[in-house]
């Protein structure tokens, strides 16, 4: 019996310390809704992959500093504006819309009628869309202009650094014309792809940037025309997040993509299964919370054959 208290002991104090760590990690509230910002600086970076459906916006924080990478479709406007306000952020340091499509374009006018700004970038300045010359307008109401950057501009963002890595030239294709960012904190980094596509993947490969990852945003939603192989091994993420509408009619996330997520062992997200996904690094480890279904299998090694997923309850999108 004696021999025995030191185990029981044991036990309670590690279950103790899970539930505590269970507790603070957490990026979300009970109800789903997400905590607010860390308004001082503690040293850690928070990527906030928002559900906006068959689209993208990604929120980045570190100290008191911010980022909004895409703000999804118009339509997503008052969840991403929802979104920033829970996170209690009325002045985001960088606004980047990684490419004119309004699947990314189309909730920053939105954001930007709610938190003012320092800087906006996006690989051109004029595209001929209703929702790419509202956000044009909400730039010029705050005085400020669109910068195109250039790869190997740097932007600081609280302990994080930013890297422009593409375009790497111009192109006629708007996806290709994708701003990639990757975003360094400490041992963590993410590699923020937008639309990019093959071609664009390829140049950056040319130019020998240095695209090692530990979390990869796959490009264009998972579409074959993105993340191929010569890529993939450069970047050699532990994560993918994959940002997709349930039932898009894309049929992304595509199969091919998934199965060389999986060749590469890589642990994947998805935004459409799980809700928002939120990607806590404090310089060394790396910590995921998502808004439901966090042990749903998002990348399954069995599938229908059909070049979709269809088997272990998952539904084909
Ligand atoms: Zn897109």
């Amino acid at each position: 019996m004696k021999k025995r208290l030191p185990l029981r002991l044991l036990s309670c104090i590690l279950l103790l310390f899970f539930a505590l760590s269970a507790c603070g990690d957490a990026a979300f509230l009970p109800g789903g809704k997400p905590k607010p910002a860390l308004t001082g600086d503690d040293g850690t970076l928070s990527v906030h992959f928002l559900d906006v459906g068959q689209a993208d916006s990604i929120l980045l924080q570190s100290g008191t500093q911010s980022m909004l990478v895409d703000g999804g479709n118009v339509a997503d406007s008052s969840l991403v504006v929802a979104y920033l306000q829970e996170q209690g952020i009325e002045h985001l340091t960088y606004v980047v819309n990684t490419h004119a499509h309004e699947d990314h374009v189309g909730g920053l006018a939105g954001a930007l009628n709610v938190c003012t700004t320092d800087q906006v970038l996006a690989p051109i300045k004029e595209y001929n869309s209703k929702a790419f010359r509202d956000f044009s307008k909400y730039v010029s109401l705050q005085n400020k202009s669109i910068t195109i950057p250039k790869p190997g501009d740097i932007l600081p963002l609280g302990g994080a650094t930013v890297e422009v890595l593409a375009p790497q030239t111009k192109y006629s294709d708007e996806n290709n014309s994708s701003i990639v960012l990757k975003v360094t904190h400490g041992q963590n980094s993410f590699l923020l792809t937008g639309d990019a596509e093959r071609q664009s993947e390829q140049d950056m490969l040319a130019a020998g940037v240095d695209l090692t990852a530990t979390v990869l945003k796959v490009g264009h939603h998972g579409s074959d025309s993105s993340t191929t192989y010569p890529f993939l091994r450069e970047v050699m993420p532990k994560y993918a997040v994959i940002s997709v509408g349930k039932d898009n009619t894309y049929g992304h996330p595509q199969e091919a993509v998934l199965s060389r997520l999986r060749d590469a062992g890589v642990t994947v997200y998805r935004t459409g299964y799980q809700g928002h996904i939120v990607a806590t690094s404090d310089g060394k480890t790396l910590h995921f919370t998502t808004e439901r279904n966090r042990s749903l299998p998002t990348n399954p090694t069995e599938t229908n054959g059909s070049g979709q997923n269809g088997q272990n309850g998952i539904p084909s999108y």
